[in-house]
């Protein structure tokens, strides 16, 4: 099985369970995939530059599509390219990276998939709690510690809290229902199941939720299913979040059916960037973004940031260059706006400016260590188990995931991934202390076992909040936010806007739907692309409409103010 506590185990039943909706139920999927291609500017607009702020998946895929239509994106980037997708390599040990931002990719998220085929890339089953690519878990709460291979192995305890799951999920959230239209793209189903839920749970947490479940009236079943949670581990640090951000997530399978990018995750932003442009307009065969900037290179991070008084954009950077656009594409983190950026009022209408300041994000850190060898598939004689395993724990720790390249080839432990307040516990400690830290705690789970000993590097660690350009590790939703959210997402409909406000895209996972996962960041550069597509007077095909196109027959619900 793929994963301890989910509705949606059943990633093999067809049609598979996609991210689909359930908010903007519109098949970019399709749309990439059609040979028709996904629209054309008229050739007057051709080599018109559009500013790209971002050099992050979406920003690298904005600028990817806006070349392939014959436009000049000109990339900004005030780190490094890749953003969130970050790998960092291990000097002398080619092929590993540890994955600092994005690890594991729901096979749901069909669209990112296009474009990892598009740019060969190739993927492979990423080791989750209890998933068959992973050879045992063990799960270590208030200090007993269990060994299993699936979930049957668990005390009868843990199958009683993916069963309250299961009915809470089925009762409350209507999941059975929503995720068999979601399967068979039944979008006026999507529709009215969805607008019924978006009503009742828009203001009730992820915690508030559980406590009106009969199934989880037992504080303890609650606290257990907190820490050991469903898909991909604990979740308790969701707890005061909207409720309607975990359905999403279960409702399209995207915490289930992990892949990971072999190679590094970061490659698919650097292809996006260097890779010949199939299929380009107006630029010469073999055109990449990366050769329409003219020393192969991003500019720098953007500092300043107003409109002129014609209508177009004045875009200052880092050097001091300042250039107008009469595009612009946001793709950095919407806080960037308030405070990095020096940017015009004018550039949005106050109503989305609300939205930016209430948005709300989780900080997440990690901490890897490479070792020498994947000695965790040694058998302990005394138990006949594994030396270690995949383990999830209430301890500092909390998931520590087991990553190998081979048996006679160096692995990486990601000692610990944290999220929100299991992440700040982590922000004054260095890489060292941090490592220190994560060892003492699975030294208790696995006393005797001598994984410092194995360590072959210095560890490595980030914390997504502290960054100077990101600020947080994504977005999370909280109770009342939907309206907010439902602001940033359409804001690429700018025919509905005054005219003093369009030109300025926002694109990026945290204007998606689903934010923390990468398809997001994908959905909303497409639908920035056909934002600037249309200010240009360009337009979709016949038989393949794009998300503006349809927007009015599936725009997500408008909750009253
Ligand atoms: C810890 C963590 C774990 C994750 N795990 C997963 C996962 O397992 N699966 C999954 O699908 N997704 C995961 N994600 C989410 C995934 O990484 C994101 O959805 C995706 O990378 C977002 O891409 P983006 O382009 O929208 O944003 P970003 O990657 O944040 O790109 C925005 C870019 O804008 C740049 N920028 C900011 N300010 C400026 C400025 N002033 N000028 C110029 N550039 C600027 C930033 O440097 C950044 O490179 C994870 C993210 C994190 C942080």
């Amino acid at each position: 099985m793929t994963v301890p506590i989910s509705v949606a185990d059943s990633a093999t039943e067809s049609p598979p369970l996609t991210m689909f909706g359930p908010d903007f139920p519109f098949a970019y999927d399709e749309y990439v995939r059609s040979p028709l291609g996904i629209g054309a500017v008229p050739r007057s607009a051709y080599a018109k530059p559009v500013a790209v702020i971002g050099g992050g998946l979406s920003g690298t895929l904005t600028a990817y599509e806006l070349a392939r239509m014959g436009l000049r994106p000109v990339v900004y980037e005030a780190d490094r390219l890749g953003g969130r997708m970050r790998s960092l390599p291990f000097a002398g040990h080619p092929g590993i990276t540890a994955e600092m931002g994005a690890m594991r990719f729901p096979t749901s998220s069909t669209t990112l998939f296009h474009y990892l085929d598009e740019m060969g890339l190739q993927t492979t089953p990423f080791p989750n709690p209890l998933a068959e690519a992973t050879p045992s878990t063990v799960v270590d709460l208030k200090g007993s510690k269990h060994f299993a291979r699936t979930l049957a192995d668990l005390p009868d305890i843990y199958r009683e809290a993916a069963h309250a799951w299961h009915r809470t999920l089925d009762e409350l959230g209507e999941a059975g229902s929503l995720t068999a239209a979601i399967r068979r793209r039944d979008v006026p189903a999507i529709q009215r199941i969805w607008a019924d839920l978006v009503r009742r749970h828009d203001d009730t947490t992820f915690y508030g939720f559980l406590c009106q479940s009969t199934a989880f009236e037992s504080f303890a079943l609650r606290e257990l299913f907190g820490q050991v949670g469903f898909g991909t581990g604990g979740w308790d640090t969701d707890f005061p979040n909207s409720i309607l951000e975990i359905l999403r997530v279960v409702c399209t399978a995207a915490d289930d059916d992990h892949r990971s990018i072999v190679g590094g995750s970061q490659q698919l932003p650097e292809c996006l960037w260097s890779a010949p442009v199939p299929g380009v307009k107006r630029w010469p065969a073999g055109t990449s973004v990366q050769s329409l900037h003219a020393d192969g290179r991003t500019r720098p991070a953007v500092v300043r940031l107003g409109r002129t008084g014609a209508g177009g954009f004045v875009v200052a950077d880092a050097s001091g260059t300042v250039d107008v656009y009469d595009a612009v594409v946001f793709t950095g983190q919407v806080w960037m706006l308030l405070n990095t950026i020096d940017t015009d009022e004018s550039v949005l209408p106050a109503a989305h400016w609300t939205a930016i300041e209430r948005t709300h994000y989780m900080g997440a850190s990690k901490v890897f260590v490479l070792v020498d060898r994947p000695f965790w598939k040694d058998i302990d004689p005394a138990t006949g188990h594994e030396t270690m395993s995949m383990t999830l724990t209430d301890r500092m720790t909390r998931g520590t995931y087991l990553l190998e390249f081979g048996d006679d080839r160096p692995a990486l432990i990601c000692l610990s991934y944290t999220w929100a307040d299991d992440s700040l516990k982590l922000l004054p400690l260095n890489a060292g202390e941090r490592m220190d830290l994560m060892l003492k705690s699975l030294g208790r789970i696995y006393p005797g076992v001598d994984i410092r000993g194995h360590v072959i590097a210095a560890p490595v660690t980030m914390s997504w909040e502290t960054e100077r350009a990101f600020m947080g590790a994504f977005k999370a939703n909280l109770p009342g936010h939907y309206r907010y959210q439902r602001r940033l997402y359409t804001h690429f409909m700018q025919d509905r806007l005054p005219a003093q406000h369009r030109g300025f895209y926002l694109a990026g996972d945290d204007v998606s739907w689903t934010a923390g996962w990468a398809e997001g960041a994908v959905q909303t550069a497409l639908n920035a692309v056909w934002g600037v597509m249309t200010q240009f007077g360009g337009h979709t095909v016949p038989g393949n409409p794009g998300p503006g196109d349809l927007f009015d027959e599936i725009s997500p619900i408008d909750l009253d103010q």
